[in-house]
């Protein structure tokens, strides 16, 4: 790729703030990029719009591959937006790393809600570590707020560690499962459920419709075994279908009874202050490690030191500890 024009800080927190979609998308850009150069331009736009966020409802979404995600979020994009909100659809694509190619570029998702100009749909990549996703998702996130969207959506693929990250960073956690999958309260004992806000089992049409009522009866009974949570509110258990769009209504009306009840008994609040504070450690463990494994004095004398590890002849533990002194060491003058 060409040297891209960059323009001053100055310039996309005002173009951000006026709603330029072109601009948003590559101060987003640059919030994901790797280099060193663009590092610093990141920073100074998200500090710049900071103040100008926090205003949109947050909802994260989660669940295996084909549940039916994107199908989901196009039906239920189209509600929101016709309420008068503006959407913006954040993708973690945990494919995009280590394939440098995306499965959700593969396929056509959620075209009907790309073309429509009241939503803004941003395929985000994973980053090579969970810090990477956390920090580039929750920038993107704090860019849309700042260009106006007041819902945002994160979708995660359900198979790891991204789901913490995400939860971390919204207001709404739902879980979206299919019925007779065989697994029905296998999700339960994964600990999942501890961390949704909602359970809802899609693809309830058709043929399908009445097994997902019976396993949302059983999920209604397992939940009930499950203390209420922090900030008071019981995980509900809702049917839908993404396809045909029926229980859709439902679960925004669940949402924003949920934003309603949290606001007014303190946690939405304290939540999103918690957040903030993960978000500073989070940072925190970024810096460090990052310098660290950047510099090259430690990667010189890394290439030896596990060498030495591998064959077993320095310990583990203590080549870690050298290791960091050492990083301390060179380091002295900056601390
Ligand atoms: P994702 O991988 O979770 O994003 O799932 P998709 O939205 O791509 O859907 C996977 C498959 O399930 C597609 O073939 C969809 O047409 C189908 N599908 C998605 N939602 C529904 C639904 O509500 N009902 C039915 N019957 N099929 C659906």
């Amino acid at each position: 790729m060409g040297k891209r024009s960059r323009f001053t800080p100055d310039v996309y927190i005002q173009g951000i703030l006026a709603g330029d979609r072109i601009l948003l998308s590559r101060a987003i850009t640059l919030v994901e990029s790797s280099l060193e150069s663009d590092k610093l331009l990141a920073s100074q736009v998200v500090e710049g719009v900071l103040p100008h966020t926090g205003n949109s409802v947050r909802i994260g979404i989660t669940g295996v591959p084909g549940v039916g995600k994107s199908t989901f979020i196009e039906s239920f994009g189209a509600l929101v937006v016709d309420q008068g909100y503006h959407l913006a659809v954040l993708a973690i694509d945990p494919s995009s790393q280590q394939t440098k190619g995306s499965i959700l570029g593969d396929k056509t998702r959620m075209e009907t809600l790309a073309r429509d100009n009241r939503a803004y749909i941003r395929p985000s990549p994973a980053g090579s570590t969970l810090g990477g996703v956390s920090a580039k998702t929750r920038e993107a996130m704090l860019l849309c707020e700042a260009a106006g969207f007041d819902v945002i959506i994160i979708e995660t693929v359900g198979v790891g560690q991204s789901e913490i990250a995400v939860k971390g960073m919204v207001d709404f956690f739902l879980l979206l499962m299919l019925a007779g999958a065989g697994d029905e309260l296998q999700g339960i004992k994964k600990g999942i459920v501890e961390m949704c806000d909602a359970l809802v089992i899609n693809k309830a049409d058709g043929e399908r419709a009445e097994v997902a009522k019976r396993a949302k009866r059983e999920y209604a009974n397992a939940l009930h075994l499950f203390p209420a949570k922090e900030n008071n509110w019981f995980p509900q258990v809702k049917v839908c279908s993404g396809l045909t769009a029926d229980g859709l209504p439902e679960i925004w009306e669940m949402i924003q009874e949920y934003q309603t009840q949290v606001k007014e008994n303190g946690y939405f609040n304290s939540n999103r202050s918690s957040q903030r504070v993960n978000w500073m450690h989070e940072h925190i463990r970024f810096l460090l490690e990052t310098s660290f494994y950047n510099n090259p004095s430690i990667q010189e004398s890394m290439k030896t030191i596990e060498e030495g590890v591998r064959g077993g002849a320095f310990s583990s533990i203590a080549k870690a500890k050298q290791l960091v002194e050492m990083f301390y060491g060179l380091n002295k003058d900056k601390f």
